[in-house]
């Protein structure tokens, strides 16, 4: 448990405490939800940017992509799967955009990493 809890506070994420994504997983906050497996949940954002957005997170509340490392390899590109795949179960045939913010330039506002992915309109380049 004390090594669980080293690890976390290396990354960065206990410090923060839970974020609304873990309220999300533990099922306490509710959610329309797309998909689940044990590595990973897919739900709709709140405030959708598009006409499809949805997020995809780790189960493991790994807080930001710049915090990741070699260990994270199989599961970052797991989400990665899952997000191609639910694009496609929601119909994006004519394409969608992946974005992972990141900290404070990258105007990050949940500390739990997390794909955005949206799509169903045509998109604008480049983003603001
Ligand atoms: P970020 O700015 O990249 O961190 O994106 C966080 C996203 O989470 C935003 O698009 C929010 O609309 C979304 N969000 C925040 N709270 C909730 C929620 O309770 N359910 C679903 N999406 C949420």
């Amino acid at each position: 448990m004390a090594a669980v809890l080293a690890r976390g506070l290396a990354r960065g994420w206990a410090a923060r405490g839970p974020t609304i994504f873990s309220k999300i997983i533990a099922r306490s906050v509710p959610a329309t939800i797309l998909y689940e497996d044990d590595k990973c949940l897919v739900f709709r954002d709140v405030a959708p940017q598009a006409p499809v957005h949805f997020l995809v997170i780790p189960k493991r509340p790994i807080p930001r992509i710049s915090r990741v490392g070699p260990q994270d390899t199989e599961l970052l590109g797991h989400l990665l799967v899952v997000a191609a795949r639910t694009a496609q179960a929601e119909g994006l045939a004519d394409g969608y955009r992946l974005v992972i913010n990141d900290g404070k330039h990258g105007a990050q506002s949940v500390y739990h990493l997390h794909l955005h992915v949206l799509g169903g309109r045509q998109l604008g380049w480049p983003p603001g």
